[in-house]
C-alpha cells in the first residue's frame, strides 16, 4: 500500500493561504481590545512613562510677563532713530525677577537684563553691542527695529490653551513643561498589568542543573527586559511544564490578575491541540498563522477579561512577534495615540536571502558609514533560535512579501530598536 504524505501547509512552507498578513493579525487584535480605564493622580515626577488620561490646559500665559530676550537696553520705539544717532539717558536696570518699577518718559531708557520684564514705557530691545555708553547715557543708531528682541506675555502659551494631549507618554521635556506651568498634579491612565509564564517541559530556570535535553528558559527575561521597558507593572509566573491541569491554573490565575498576559511556547502545531483545549474551556482564543518569518504560529483571544498573546517559542520568534504584534496592542491598552514605529531607508551591504510569501523582520545592524550615509548588514545566520541575532542586532530589516530578497546596496527598510526596546 502506498502511504499518503500529509500535505497541510507547515511552517517551513513559503506561502500559505490561510494565513493573516501581520496588518490584517494587527487590525483584527485592534478591534478587539480597549485602552484600560482607571486614572490616577499623581506628582509629575511620577508621570514620566506614563499616559495622560486628559489634555493639560495651559493655566496661565506663558510668559508671563513681557521680557527681553536679550542682554541690552529697553527703548521705547518713538525714540529709534531713522538714520543718524540718539542719545538717551539710562534711567536704572531690570534684573530678571527684579523689574524696575518706573514708568520711562520720551528719551529715557533702562539697562535690561534678559528674561527681565519690560519697564512701562517701553517696547523695544537693543543689544549691548549695538550701543555706546557713556556714563548714564547710551547713543544708538539706525539699525533697530520696533518691537525687537521681545518676548511677548502669552507668546508661547496662551491661558486655557492646550499643552499635551490626552494619550501622551509623557516625556522628560514634558515634565519641564508641566512644571514651567506651576503645574504639581497630572492625571494618568493606571499602569496595565500583564502576567507571562513559558510553558515547555524542557525548560529549566537559571539555578537549576541541566539534564540531558534540556534548555534554560530565556523567554521570560527578554519578555521581563521588554515589558518593563515599557513600563508596566509585571506578574512573572515562571515556566509551566505542559501539564493540562498545571497550565489550566496558570490560565486562571493569570486571568484573574491581570489585563493581558503573554505565554511562550506550545502554539505550534502538535501543542496546539493540548494549550487549544485548555484556552477553548476557558476563554476565546484564535489560533492564527501569520505570514511572517520569524513567528509564524500566534494565538490571540480573551481568557476571563484579560486579552491573551500566545507566542512561539523560538526566543526570536517570541521577540519579534511580541514587537511587532503584542506591543502595538499593549500600547493601545496603555491608552496611548500616536505610537506608530518609525522606519527609514537604508542601503543594505549584505546580500539578503529571504522566501516569498511571508514578510521578514530579519536582524541587522544599522550604522552611518564615512559618508555619513546610513546602511545596514545583516547579523548572519538568520535562525529563529538564534538569540544572540536579536542581542547584537539594533534594529529589523523588514522585507515585505513579495521581496525576493535583496542584493548587496540595494535600499531596505529598516525599523531601528532604538525607541522600541
Ligand atoms: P514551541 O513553540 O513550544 O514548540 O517551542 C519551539 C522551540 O523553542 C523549541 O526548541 C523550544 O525548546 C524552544 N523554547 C520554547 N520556549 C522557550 C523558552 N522559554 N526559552 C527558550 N527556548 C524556548
Ligand atoms: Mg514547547
Amino acid at each position: 500500500m502506498t502511504k499518503t504524505l500529509n500535505t497541510d501547509p507547515s511552517c517551513m512552507d513559503d506561502f500559505d493561504p490561510n494565513s493573516l498578513t501581520v496588518d490584517q493579525a494587527r487590525n483584527k487584535i485592534h478591534e478587539s481590545i480597549s485602552a484600560v480605564d482607571g486614572i490616577e493622580s499623581v506628582a509629575i515626577r511620577s508621570s514620566l512613562g506614563r499616559t495622560l488620561a486628559s489634555p493639560i490646559l495651559s493655566p496661565i500665559d506663558v510668559p508671563s510677563h513681557t521680557n527681553s530676550a536679550m542682554d541690552g537696553y529697553a527703548v521705547n520705539s518713538h525714540d529709534l532713530p531713522a538714520t543718524g544717532h540718539k542719545t538717551l539717558s539710562v534711567c536704572g536696570t531690570a534684573f530678571a525677577g527684579h523689574p524696575l518699577e518706573l514708568e520711562l518718559s520720551a528719551g529715557q531708557c533702562a539697562r535690561i537684563m534678559t528674561g527681565a520684564m519690560l519697564p512701562a514705557g517701553t517696547d523695544t530691545i537693543i543689544m549691548q553691542e549695538h550701543v555706546e555708553r557713556d556714563g548714564d547715557s547710551i547713543t544708538i543708531d539706525g539699525r533697530n527695529k520696533a518691537g525687537q528682541h521681545v518676548r511677548q506675555a502669552g507668546e508661547d502659551l496662551a491661558t486655557g490653551q492646550t499643552v499635551l494631549e490626552a494619550g501622551r507618554l509623557i516625556t522628560p521635556a514634558d515634565l519641564g513643561l508641566m512644571a514651567s506651568l506651576g503645574i504639581a498634579e497630572v492625571q494618568v491612565r493606571r499602569r496595565l498589568r500583564v502576567a507571562f509564564f513559558s510553558t515547555g517541559d524542557e525548560l529549566r530556570s537559571i539555578g537549576q542543573p541541566l539534564e540531558t535535553g534540556q534548555i534554560y528558559d530565556s523567554n521570560r527575561y527578554t519578555l521581563y527586559g521588554a515589558l518593563t521597558s515599557l513600563g508596566v507593572d509585571i506578574l512573572d509566573m515562571g515556566v509551566i511544564p505542559d501539564d493540562r491541569q498545571l497550565i489550566e491554573q496558570a490560565f486562571e490565575h493569570a486571568a484573574e490578575n491581570a489585563d493581558a498576559m503573554i505565554t511562550t511556547g506550545g502554539v505550534s502545531v502538535g501543542e496546539a491541540d493540548f494549550v487549544k483545549e485548555t484556552l477553548d474551556k476557558l476563554g476565546q482564543v484564535g489560533f492564527w498563522k501569520i505570514s511572517m518569518k520569524p513567528g509564524r504560529p500566534l494565538s490571540f483571544g480573551k481568557v476571563g477579561k484579560a486579552n491573551f498573546f500566545g507566542l512561539p517559542g523560538n526566543p526570536v520568534s517570541a521577540m519579534v512577534t511580541f514587537y511587532q504584534i503584542v506591543l502595538p496592542a499593549l500600547n493601545a491598552m496603555m491608552g496611548k495615540s500616536d505610537v506608530e514605529a518609525i522606519t527609514i531607508q537604508a542601503r543594505c551591504i549584505s546580500p539578503l536571502k529571504k522566501s516569498a510569501g511571508r514578510v521578514e523582520f530579519q536582524r541587522g545592524i544599522l550604522e552611518q558609514d564615512a559618508q555619513g550615509q546610513m546602511v545596514v548588514r545583516s547579523t548572519g545566520h538568520q535562525g529563529s533560535h538564534i538569540l544572540r541575532s536579536m542581542s547584537q542586532a539594533n534594529c529589523f530589516i523588514i522585507l515585505p512579501l513579495e521581496s525576493p530578497g535583496t542584493a548587496v546596496d540595494e535600499m531596505v527598510t529598516v525599523q531601528p530598536f532604538y525607541g522600541l526596546f
